[in-house]
């Protein structure tokens, strides 16, 4: 860029489309253009959550985010927010409880994880190199280490401490 004003992350990838859902199918979202980030997270707040050791998630911004399930929202939703965290808003499906997406109020993002997202007939989700994670973050609360190619960070990638 020629100028020097802040560089503005550019997801305008309109042909872009993702789609996910919570296991039952009765929530269902679509998310548009490149993710602002895509990682594996090792956070403790994601690893109680999910009871798992690490996930996959991705963020967009408001405008690349949409609802897609034709019941009402209020049929098939339900959200909460974590204490430490009042600021995020989860929602999940009625029906079989899986939390299919955030809204970060503050930063008008929302984040969705990349396990829900739509799979083809061989279990392997859908356009896939476009979505993939780019690094591990919060990776000093790991619970198993991770011996691949993408960088390590204490926070968020390329914002924090880089481990490895
Ligand atoms: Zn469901
Ligand atoms: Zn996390």
């Amino acid at each position: 860029m020629l100028n020097s004003s802040p560089q503005v992350f550019d997801n305008s990838d309109a042909s872009l489309v993702h789609r996910g859902g919570c296991f039952c199918g009765s929530a269902s979202y679509q998310v548009k253009g490149l993710p602002l980030l895509s990682a594996f997270c090792h956070c403790t707040l994601c690893q109680r959550l999910n009871a798992a050791a690490f996930i996959h998630t991705s963020h967009f911004p408001a405008s690349g985010f949409e609802w897609t399930h034709s019941n009402s929202e209020l049929d098939v939703l339900e959200s909460y927010a974590v204490a430490s965290k009042p600021w995020k808003m989860r929602w999940r499906c009625k029906k079989c409880g899986c939390t299919v997406a955030s809204h970060n109020t503050k930063l008008d993002k929302w984040s969705v994880w990349g396990a829900q997202f739509e799979r083809d007939e061989g279990g392997k989700i859908i356009g896939w190199d476009s979505i993939k994670p780019t690094a591990h973050i919060f990776y000093d609360t790991r619970l198993v280490d991770i011996h691949d190619d993408l960088s390590k960070w204490t926070g968020y990638e390329g914002t924090s401490a880089r481990l490895a």
